[in-house]
């Protein structure tokens, strides 16, 4: 199914692709999130949102 997608850390639909964070170099980004979210893995990705959340902290 393309379109809606559910991100894995804030679970909220988003219409944005899921972003592939494994293939970004946000690694402190990552870190962040894990931290949180620890059963989160890079491959899951993270909503556009969340990333630029977390970019900020
Ligand atoms: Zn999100």
């Amino acid at each position: 199914m393309n379109g809606k997608k559910i991100c894995p850390v804030c679970k909220k639909e988003t219409d944005a692709k899921i972003v592939d964070v494994c293939t970004t170099a946000y690694k402190y980004v990552m870190d962040k999130i894990k931290e949180e979210h620890p059963e989160w893995v890079e491959k899951d990705g993270a909503c556009p949102k969340c990333v630029e959340c977390y970019k900020k902290l």
